[in-house]
Order: structure tokens, then C-alpha cells, then sequence
């Protein structure tokens, strides 16, 4: 982007501290007061004082994720169409995706076999999973639902993949109307754009009191919950270091080589530009409420266009997530080792195909990842109950994840726009 001479009030703005440090700076404050509290008084007699906060953070992101979404995908396949770039750039971003998500899925079936977590692991451990038992997902069900029967029910359920089918759809067909129209159209989409853009720039002020709030609670709750503390000193806690381990190595090896290679960019100035929504999905542990901070910053501060930026990051979101396939794989294996069960080659295979699913499958959202555990486990005939094993270190697992899932999005944002020769400013 071109360097704008600075107004005084602008100079003085950008004396203050970066938004990542400051975000960073609410993740600390928030450890050490969740930590502090809970010592003294009971977590659920003073979350609710400081919850609020994180809670409101999170609807405002979510609350412009629809429009931004549905505004942005239009748009962007809208611009695709002119210059007949759509499939090629489609074709691309599912190719990237589904590559490094396999590639995620089989670095965790390789450390959970090597490091074996789960053999001699204590099962007396295991919560009842009661509920997640009862939440099995149909496949066929998954891949009929994203084609909408009625949009506003997608829209009002924050359906997105169906949402996503109906924006690509639409912008497909905004280029087959008659001029008028589509510029009526066009401009319409770009206000609506403008403005969500402006109120996301605005929310995200809001994150290092949002991120604080959502941390002193999450590490309250943890910290006061002396069975999940004694479950972690044990084979658990080894399973939640090859979990960790594993991430490290997809998005601090793996990825950052694919962005060198690919977009020709140093990943590390990549991933501090991306800092901000890294830290959000981090924090937060949805991929969805981090999108709209995915957005701006690739196009803001990486110079990936907004056709391509609009189109390769909501997909990206909902479809593409590299950290959650690595977890069910190492977690089904896990449970596998616990059980005392033998996988044979094949049926670890197959883990790796399921978890490549049922990563593609899940929501942007705490937990969801978890949830679709069940597909995985289903699959090969492994115990449910298996998931009571590892629920005490869920939060530990969904937030690494959550941030590799977003990361993985933006490294497909600056891989693509530079496959289609955009000038990156990274
Ligand atoms: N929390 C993850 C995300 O938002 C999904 C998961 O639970 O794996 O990306």
C-alpha cells in the first residue's frame, strides 16, 4: 500500500501500542487475574462480572460475519466472473486446502504412534460425554444442507457453508444480468461492504478488553477445577504436548515453508502482520469471530486483493482447517491407545480421510471440533465414551487449534494472490 503522509492525529495514533501487544498484554492480564480470583473467591461468583465483556466482544464479531461473508463472496465472484478467473481460483483454493489439511492430519498420526500418549493412560479419568454422545452428524445429511432450502433459515442460523453456496451462486449470476443491473447490484454490495468493514475495524479496537474478559474466565473456570489439573499431570498431559507439538510443526514448519516456497514472502513477517487475528482466533477459539480481523489484515497489511481476499478466507473458515484434523487424528488414536485397541495400517488411514471430513465439516466455533469426534471415532468402531478422555483438556486443545485453523487460511490467502500475480506488501 502506498505510505500516506501523516495528519498529527494520525502520528500520534500510531505512537500508541500495536494492537497485537495490546491484545497479548490481555491474554497475560487475563491468566494472572483468573488465576488470582479463583484463589480467593469461587469462579462462579465472579465470572459473571468480567464474562460480560468477552461475551459482548464475541456477539459483535459474530454479528458482522453474515453480511461480511455473504457481502464479500458475492463481490469477490462477482470480479472473478468479469475476468473468467472463478474456477481457476476455485480450483486453487480447494486444492490448497485440502493438501495442507491432509498433510496437518497425517504429522499428528505420526506423533501420536511415535509418542503413544494414550498407552497406561488412566481411564477412571474419563468424564461421562452424555451429550456429545447424541450429537452425531450424516455426511450425506452435511453435504445436502449446504445447498439452502430456505436462505434466511441459513442466514438465521449462521448456516455458512450454505450461505457461502448461495453468495458464490449469486455473484455467479450478478454477471448474467443486464448492465444496469449489475452495476446497481455491484455498488450495493460494495457500500454494504464499506460499512461492515468500518464497523469491524471498529470492534476490533474492543479485543484486548474482549480477549482479557474471555481469558480470566476460561482460566477461572480451569483453575478452580482440580480434577482437570491432576488429569493434565499425567498421560493427558502428554497427549495435550503432542497435540501442541504437532500444531507447532504444521504452523511453524510446515506452513511458513509453503508461504516461503509458494507466495515467495518472508513467513515471519506474514505471520507478525497476521498477528492480530491469530491471537483473536487464539483467544477466542472460533476461526469465525477471528474472519472479519482475517480480512482486513490480509488486505490491509499483506496486500492480498479483495476478490481474492473475500473469496479464499471465508471459504477458507469454514472449510479449511488444518489445526482440527490434526486433533481428531491424534485424539482417535489417542482414545485407540487408551482402550488397548489395535489399529491396523488401513483403519489409521482411514482416521486420517475421516478427520480430513470431518475438520472440512466443522463450524468455526468453540468446541465444534470435539463434537465431530464422533464421526471420526464412528467410522473405525472406537468407544464414545473415549471422548469423556480428553474433555478436562478440550479449552487447552480448541485454543492452539482454533489459531493454526486460522493461520492455515490466511497462509492459502497470500499463497493464491500471489499465484495470480498481485503484489504482496509482506
Ligand atoms: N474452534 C475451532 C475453530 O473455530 C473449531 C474446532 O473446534 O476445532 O476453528
Amino acid at each position: 500500500m502506498a505510505e500516506e503522509t501523516s495528519t498529527p492525529v494520525e502520528k500520534k495514533a500510531k505512537r500508541k501500542l500495536p494492537l497485537h501487544w495490546q491484545i497479548l498484554i490481555g491474554i497475560a492480564l487475563g491468566i494472572i487475574v483468573g488465576i488470582f480470583l479463583t484463589k480467593f473467591v469461587p469462579h462462579d461468583k465472579w465470572s459473571p462480572y468480567i464474562k460480560w465483556a468477552g461475551d459482548m466482544f464475541l456477539n459483535a464479531l459474530r454479528m458482522i460475519v453474515i453480511p461480511l461473508v455473504f457481502c464479500s463472496i458475492a463481490l469477490g465472484v462477482a470480479g472473478m466472473g468479469e475476468s473468467n478467473s472463478l474456477g481457476r481460483i476455485a480450483g486453487k483454493t480447494f486444492a490448497f486446502y485440502i493438501f495442507t489439511t491432509l498433510i496437518a492430519a497425517a504429522i499428528g498420526l505420526t506423533m501420536v504412534n511415535l509418542v503413544k500418549p494414550g498407552v497406561g493412560a488412566d481411564l477412571r479419568l474419563s468424564e461421562s460425554v452424555t451429550e456429545l454422545a447424541g450429537a452425531k452428524v450424516s455426511f450425506i445429511g452435511q453435504i445436502v444442507g449446504i445447498v439452502p432450502s430456505n436462505i434466511f433459515q441459513a442466514l438465521t442460523t449462521g448456516n455458512l457453508l450454505s450461505i457461502i453456496f448461495f453468495a458464490i451462486f449469486f455473484g455467479f449470476f450478478i454477471n448474467k444480468v443486464n448492465e444496469k443491473y449489475q452495476t446497481t447490484i455491484k455498488d450495493l454490495l460494495e457500500s454494504i461492504n464499506e460499512v461492515i468493514m468500518k464497523m469491524t475495524f471498529f470492534i476490533i479496537k474492543l479485543a484486548p478488553y474482549g480477549v482479557f474478559a474471555i481469558v480470566a474466565n476460561v482460566v477461572g473456570k480451569q483453575a478452580g477445577d482440580t480434577k482437570a489439573l491432576l488429569s493434565i499431570a499425567g498421560s493427558l498431559g502428554i497427549f495435550v504436548l503432542v497435540v501442541w507439538g504437532g500444531l507447532i510443526l504444521q504452523g511453524g514448519v510446515v506452513l511458513p515453508l509453503l508461504v516461503r516456497i509458494l507466495a515467495k514472502v518472508n513467513p515471519w513477517r506474514h505471520i507478525s502482520k497476521m498477528s492480530t487475528s491469530i491471537l483473536t482466533a487464539f483467544s477466542t477459539c472460533s476461526s469465525t469471530a477471528a474472519l472479519p480481523i482475517n480480512i482486513r489484515d490480509s488486505q490491509e497489511k499483506c496486500g492480498v486483493s479483495s476478490k481474492i481476499a473475500s473469496f479464499t478466507l471465508p471459504l477458507g473458515c469454514t472449510i479449511n482447517m488444518n489445526g482440527t484434523a490434526l486433533y481428531e487424528c491424534v485424539t482417535a488414536i489417542f482414545i485407540a491407545q487408551a482402550y488397548g485397541i489395535d489399529l491396523t495400517l488401513m483403519q489409521q488411514i482411514i482416521i486420517v480421510f475421516t478427520s480430513l471430513l470431518a475438520a472440512i465439516g466443522t463450524a468455526g466455533i468453540p468446541m465444534a471440533g470435539m463434537v465431530m469426534l464422533t464421526i471420526v471415532l464412528n467410522v473405525v468402531g472406537l468407544p464414545l465414551e473415549g471422548i469423556g478422555l480428553v474433555l478436562a483438556v478440550e479449552q487447552l486443545c480448541d485454543m492452539p487449534r482454533t489459531m493454526i485453523n486460522s493461520y492455515g487460511d490466511s497462509c492459502g490467502a497470500v499463497i493464491i494472490a500471489k499465484s495470480e500475480g498481485e503484489k504482496l506488501t509482506i
